[in-house]
């Protein structure tokens, strides 16, 4: 009796076990802390078996459809013939799995109890599941997200789905509409499109990535054009209707498209509902757990991380306010990371890599007179010519001041994205990026070249 209560009480009991509830998990542990990690599907949540790790395996099958179409360009005789979807998804499956049992091994190697169940918290220090109670002098909630939808829009997971219906798709509609413009919609859509889907992206607001620079934008929706991706912007979708051939959407202006199927890709809600926040006495917003700046919800020794704190919806943030709160209750005193200086990345084609404040909020921030912009093309890259792609960097500086804001889209362009945080993050100038040397042939080469323009000395732009 006794040796099972000290097997129910632990120093951190954590509440899923996504990428946010795992990497608190996997700290703690690390710290010396004993640790439960209650979780009711698989351990590492939506990114791993419905989120980043599904997505940039298809992108990527994307990519060699791509390479196969325009083979003959760099002297290979290839042809593309068709997709088979069985395949893809075996692949990415294989992906999975593999990235599962790693993680799996990695938790229990660490001596980390996992509980397998749906938890409620059921006091400021226990969670119960299947009718067990299970404490913590530390409890940490990280429940994550799922697919929303809009008001009276009802997914059937037939023809009016989400991505985790997308995601395990065995054949390809001939036409699909996408409704949201933001990263998930539009990384479906660069997807489909590779495939030979005819794709309508639906957005609500004036342009696709709303959150991006404004030069990314234009730069993004000109590239999709060329793809003949279509989308539809600043006009609010009204309602869907089933028939027997697909879809028909409709717009408040009275337009229609009509598609074997709709991809309903508006957002992330929170998964907070019926597990006793509100009980325990939480601040709730919409569904969100609102918590001070140190994910301390501000009720006993309970801490909020992941997709259920309001802010950007990243795995990497995610790791992030894992770690940090593991760190904070072991009175580290870790740094706050805001989110803004997040680093962000849309992996269609081309894709987005950004961090930091665009144009128009350094502005806001700063006032007009005190920002100073750099765009640098990609034309001047021989590695983005060589690979084929285009695109541009853009620099945001408050004048005289530190690099605010890295701007990013063509080819690979994520992959850029390490050293673009450092220099947000570590506060750096132009001039103490343009003096550190980049690798040639490299497209990192082309952020050390907006640097160089930005500070004044311009190479090849
Ligand atoms: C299609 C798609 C693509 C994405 N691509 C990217 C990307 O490329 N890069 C990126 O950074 N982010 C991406 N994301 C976002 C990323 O997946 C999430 O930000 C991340 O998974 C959030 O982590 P989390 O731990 O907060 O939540 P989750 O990963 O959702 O994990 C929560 C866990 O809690 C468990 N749980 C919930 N309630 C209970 C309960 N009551 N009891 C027990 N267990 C419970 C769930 O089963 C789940 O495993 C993508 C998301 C989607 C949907």
């Amino acid at each position: 009796m006794a040796d099972s209560a000290a097997s129910q009480a632990f120093d951190i009991l954590i509440l899923g076990g996504g990428s946010a509830g795992y990497a608190c998990a996997l700290r703690s542990a690390e710290l010396g802390f004993s640790v439960g990690l209650i979780e009711k599907g698989k351990l590492g949540g939506t990114c791993l078996h419905n989120g980043c790790i599904p997505t940039k395996a298809l992108l990527h099958s994307a990519e060699i459809a791509e390479n196969a179409k325009t083979a003959a360009k760099y002297g290979v005789k290839a042809s593309f013939e068709s997709i088979d979807m069985p395949a893809v998804n075996a692949y990415k499956d294989g992906i999975i799995a593999g990235k599962f049992r790693g993680l799996t091994g990695l938790i229990k190697s660490k001596g980390i109890t996992v509980i397998e169940g749906e938890g409620k918290l059921t006091g400021q220090d226990t969670v119960t599941v299947d009718g067990t109670a299970y404490t913590g002098k530390n409890i940490v909630l990280a429940t994550g997200s799922y697919s929303r939808s809009l008001p009276g829009l009802e997914i059937t997971g037939n023809k009016v789905i989400t991505s985790d219906h997308a995601l395990t798709m065995e054949t390809l509609p001939k036409k699909a509409l996408v409704l949201g413009g933001g990263v998930i919609g539009c990384e479906f859509a660069s997807v489909w499109n590779s495939f030979g889907v005819d794709v309508t992206i639906i957005e609500a607001l004036p342009s696709l990535v709303p959150n991006e620079d404004a030069a990314i934008v234009k730069q993004l929706e000109r590239a999709f054009k060329k793809r003949k991706i279509d989308f539809s912007t600043g006009v609010r979708f009204a309602g869907v209707e089933e028939n027997e051939n697909g879809v028909k959407a409709t717009l408040e202006d009275g337009k229609t498209f009509e598609a074997d199927l709709l991809l309903v890709a508006v957002g992330r809600g929170p998964v907070t509902a019926n597990l006793g926040f509100e009980d325990a006495g939480l601040t709730m917003d919409r569904g969100f757990v609102i918590t001070n700046e140190r994910l301390h919800t501000g009720v006993g020794n309970i801490y909020a991380v992941g997709d259920i704190v309001p802010g950007l919806q990243l795995a990497h943030r995610g790791f992030q306010q894992g770690i940090f709160v593991a760190e904070e209750i072991a009175g580290q005193k870790p740094v706050v990371v805001e989110d803004v200086n997040i680093p962000k990345v849309t992996y269609c084609e081309p894709e987005i890599a950004s961090v930091g404040l665009t144009e128009a909020k350094a502005r806001e921030k700063f006032g007009d007179d005190a920002v100073v912009t750099q765009e640098y093309n990609l034309a001047g890259n021989g590695k983005t010519s060589i690979l084929g792609s285009a695109g541009l960097i853009k620099l945001v500086r408050q004048a005289d001041g530190p690099i605010v804001g890295v701007h990013m889209i063509g080819g690979r362009m994520g992959e850029q994205i390490g050293e673009a945080q450092l220099i947000v993050n570590w506060e750096a100038f132009p001039e103490d990026v343009a003096s550190l040397v980049h690798a040639h042939p490299t497209q990192n080469e082309a952020l050390g070249e907006a640097a160089m323009a930005l500070a004044g000395k311009p190479l090849h732009g």
